[in-house]
């Protein structure tokens, strides 16, 4: 789950990691009442939406004065923002965050996820910080220093002076970044974070190490110990058709292809998309409707798939172990039947009674596409396209 930078760094701030001074605010009057509230006279008025790159798309801006927030905030509220990370639709902004200006005299990256490979915690720094790491990680990874933490003891001081010195941090900065770390380190642990991502760190000419900017993740399976934090899930921030098929069970992804996919298990969902695609299709969705298909699940996977306006043709592939093949069969019968489906359905069924659920498809009376194996499927649902 992904969360807001105002969230972020409110979280952050109970750790005692050191953030600017700021209040979300949701409305222009809100922003008004923020900016006055605030001990420097120049503010920043930031974009609160889930995706990174605000700044050069327009949603990040510095006011001089106080008096520069309201027109600020009035013209950055309720803006489609494009950034890199959005994708070219944008978001619409719905709130904002309004902050302390702060004197920055370095931008630093400072980055911390779980490794998979090790079973370790890595905390990445680099002295390219600002706003495109990803170019850094790119083009020049040796300018990204890591360190990997042994969840059994911790983060160690050595270890986070190591990313202080690599970062070329000078007297008190050294003693500053190093408590900031530890306290991100422990942040991210008791919260069951999978990513965290300062950036920039910024130290500022007193000296100072804050976090400017704060984008955490969590980690879904672990939210039932953190009601606070589930609590904190913005819907304005996700994809609509996602969040219902969330709500019914369906584990979907929208891709950009014309080709629905309806398909168990995500390993078979996966390798339908791959399938398709060497068909020379591009798949729609990937679409897991979970081990038992039964009426239920292929009505309401139908229902998702077809409320995207680019699907020009769905494709069933059902493997039938935990359930038998003439049960989705019936099922399928019955959804379709029931939904106006107004595109071509190709259907691969195999497993436990795979024969008897092609012939009831077959005697249907409706203009199912058969297919006998996954290739035939997938060169049955491009051909309909053609
Ligand atoms: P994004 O990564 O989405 O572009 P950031 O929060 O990183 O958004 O802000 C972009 C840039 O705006 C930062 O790199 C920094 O230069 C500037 N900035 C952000 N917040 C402040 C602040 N409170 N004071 C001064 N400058 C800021
Ligand atoms: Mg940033």
């Amino acid at each position: 789950m992904n969360i807001h930078e105002y969230q972020a760094k409110e979280i952050l701030k109970k750790y005692n990691v050191p953030v600017p001074e700021g209040y979300p605010a949701f409305s222009i009057a809100e922003a008004v009442e923020a900016a006055k509230k605030l001990s420097t006279e120049v503010c920043v008025v930031k974009a609160q939406i889930h995706a990174g790159g605000r700044g050069k798309g327009g949603g990040v801006k510095i006011a001089k004065s106080k008096n520069d927030v309201k027109d600020i905030a009035k013209s950055i509220l309720g803006m489609n923002l494009v950034t890199h990370q959005t994708g070219k639709e944008g978001k619409k902004v719905r709130k904002l965050l309004i902050e302390q200006g702060v004197d920055i005299a370095r931008e630093l990256y400072l980055g911390m996820v779980l490794d998979r490979v090790t079973s370790q915690y890595v905390m990445m720094a680099s002295t390219e910080g600002g706003v495109e790491i990803e170019k850094v990680a790119a083009q020049t990874p040796e300018k990204i220093l890591k360190v990997w933490i042994d969840p059994a003891v911790g983060m160690q001081g050595f270890q986070a002076r190591q990313l202080a010195f690599g970062l070329g941090l000078e007297g008190k900065q050294v003693g500053n970044a190093v408590k900031f770390m530890i306290a991100l380190y422990t942040a991210f642990v008791s919260n069951d974070c999978s990513l965290a991502e300062i950036n920039p760190l910024v130290v500022t000419k007193a000296g100072d190490v804050l976090a400017l900017d704060a984008k955490i993740n969590f980690d879904d399976s672990a939210l039932y110990r953190h009601q606070d934090i589930r609590a904190l899930r913005d819907l304005d921030e996700e994809d609509p058709f996602e969040l219902e098929a969330s709500q019914n069970d369906l584990n979907y992804i929208k891709l950009d292809g014309n080709v629905g996919c309806m398909v168990n298990g995500a390993g078979l969902a996966m390798a339908t998309m791959d399938i398709i695609k060497l068909a020379g299709g591009e798949p729609a969705n990937f679409l897991d409707v979970g081990g038992g298909a039964n009426v239920e699940t292929v009505r309401n996977g139908f229902k998702i798939i077809l409320k995207d306006p680019n699907v020009k043709a769905v494709l069933i592939n059902i493997f039938g172990g935990i359930v038998r093949c003439d049960r989705v069969a019936q099922g399928v019968i019955e959804a379709v039947k029931s939904i106006n489906v107004n595109v071509p359905v190709v259907i691969r069924l195999e497993g436990t009674n795979a024969k008897e659920a092609a012939v009831m498809l077959q005697e249907s009376g409706m203009d199912f596409l058969v297919a006998e194996n996954l290739e035939d499927a997938a060169q049955k649902v491009v051909g309909v396209l053609k």
